[in-house]
């Protein structure tokens, strides 16, 4: 026998099992951007490499190290895209949707990132992400940020999760910030790992970001950049945090969060939860001013997030009574036995189809007896069998039984069942 394949490391099927779940994430993710008037943009899944790079940044985790990069035919260098904002700003400013325009946008879709595989960290992973143009004020972050709460309320697990916020200020600011840290970092460098104290030249604000648990302790006492902001960068951040108080949405302010992408500023901030292990951050996003003329528009203001879709699946699935929100494969499934109940009963099936078209109708397949038949009608999840043998196609009747409940087997008028399905059902 031909050894069989395997998928590659940390990119994940997602089975017919599991797929309900994603779908019922993808809805209840869809119906709450739309609530809000986002709209949809779809972006392909390759880029030239040079956007991000330039957007990202050279020095963070992704551009150093987590990018499928290769060479098209000895020509062009691609990249299977890492994150969507670069290619939402990309293809924004080549379709000349952000020039003199505000723009509310969402995409979802799979993303690529050569990291070590572990509980909710994928080579290939899903996010959604939601992207505003065209805003400058603190009410788009907030708006944001409702957002994803009310998404956490509506998904049920709102409790489990804590929201935490930090400013990163002006580019200005930012600069004279990065050189106290880097004094600071100097005096404690012996507490550095390699990483960091590479960084210490290149992006010395990045070593804020690191995850490496024997550098906590000087990173929680490095001076704090909330003490550095500009003032216009101050007053906004007041003003997000009055209006999340006015929302009445709980937040933490994180002095030590910078978010691992270079085109931040300002505003960022994370959903985080304690119950997906050293994962926790299911949300993430910020605002970034500077990425559209970066990338050859014309300035326009930016803020956006993106949620990993794994990690909230893995949430989902921690859910009591999660499986009774799950909608069914099946609602109805329908026996036929012999060759005239075969041609009467798919043509009746379809004639259900057409008038019941949020019903799922299941039409056995392969032959066998009743006995069969009706097992496969039971495995397949189905409240209700349809039966039709030779004396119902003579009577046009159908028998219908109740597979989840007890209810006396009945017979119908084929002509009645076609108004009255829907009222068998419960
Ligand atoms: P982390 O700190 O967990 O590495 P990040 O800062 O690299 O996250 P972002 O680039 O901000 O992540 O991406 C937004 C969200 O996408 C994250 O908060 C997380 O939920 C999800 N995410 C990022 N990388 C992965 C991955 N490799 N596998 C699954 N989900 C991921
Ligand atoms: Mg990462």
């Amino acid at each position: 026998m031909a050894k069989a394949f395997q998928a590659v490391k940390g990119m994940n099927d997602c089975l017919p099992e599991a797929s309900p779940l994603w779908q019922y994430l993808e809805q209840c993710l869809r119906e709450t951007v739309s609530s809000y008037g986002y709209a949809e943009i779809r972006m392909p899944i390759l880029e030239n490499t040079q956007l991000f790079c330039r957007s990202i940044g050279e020095v963070t985790d992704i551009v150093e190290k987590e990018m499928y990069t290769f060479i098209d035919k000895g020509e062009d260098s691609l990249t299977l895209r890492p994150e969507g904002t670069a290619s939402c700003v990309r293809a924004g400013i080549e379709h000349g949707l952000l020039y003199n325009q505000q723009q509310r946008l969402w995409y979802m879709g799979p993303m690529f990132r050569r990291e070590r595989p572990q509980k909710g960290r994928y080579r290939q992973f899903y996010q959604f992400g939601a992207e505003t143009f065209g805003f400058d004020g603190p009410d788009i972050d907030v708006e944001l940020i409702a957002m994803s709460a009310r998404l956490w309320e509506r998904l049920g697990f709102a409790d489990q999760v804590e929201l935490q916020i930090n400013s990163l200020g002006s580019n200005e600011a930012r600069e004279a910030y990065k050189s106290i840290l880097v004094e600071y970092f100097r005096e404690n460098i012996e507490q550095l790992d390699e990483d960091s104290v590479r960084r210490l030249e290149s992006n010395p604000l990045r070593i804020l970001d690191t995850k490496n648990p024997d550098m906590m302790e000087v990173v929680a006492k490095a001076p704090k950049l909330q003490d550095y902001l500009d003032e216009e960068s101050r007053s906004h951040f007041d003003v997000l945090c009055k209006k999340l108080e006015c929302l009445g949405i709980k937040y933490c302010v994180n002095p030590t969060l910078v978010r691992g992408l270079d085109y931040y500023n300002r505003t960022v901030f994370e959903w985080v939860t304690n119950n997906l292990g050293a994962q926790g951050t299911i949300c993430a996003g910020g605002r970034y001013d500077g990425l559209v003329s970066q990338l050859g528009g014309q300035a326009t203001p930016a803020c956006g997030f993106a949620m990993g879709l794994e990690r909230i699946v893995l949430m989902l699935e921690q859910l009591d009574g999660i499986k009774d929100k799950l909608s069914q494969q099946v609602d109805v499934y329908v026996c036929m036995l012999g060759e005239a109940a075969e041609e009467n009963g798919s043509l009746l099936t379809e004639k259900l189809r057409d008038a019941f078209p949020h019903i799922k109708f299941q039409s056995h397949c392969g032959g066998g007896n009743f006995k069969k038949q009706l097992k496969k009608a039971d495995r397949s999840g189905a409240e209700l069998a349809l039966i039709i043998g030779d004396s119902e196609v003579q009577q046009s009747t159908v028998n219908v039984k109740w597979l989840r409940k007890q209810r006396e087997q009945t017979s119908l008028s084929q002509e009645a069942l076609l108004s009255e399905l829907v009222d068998l059902i419960s």
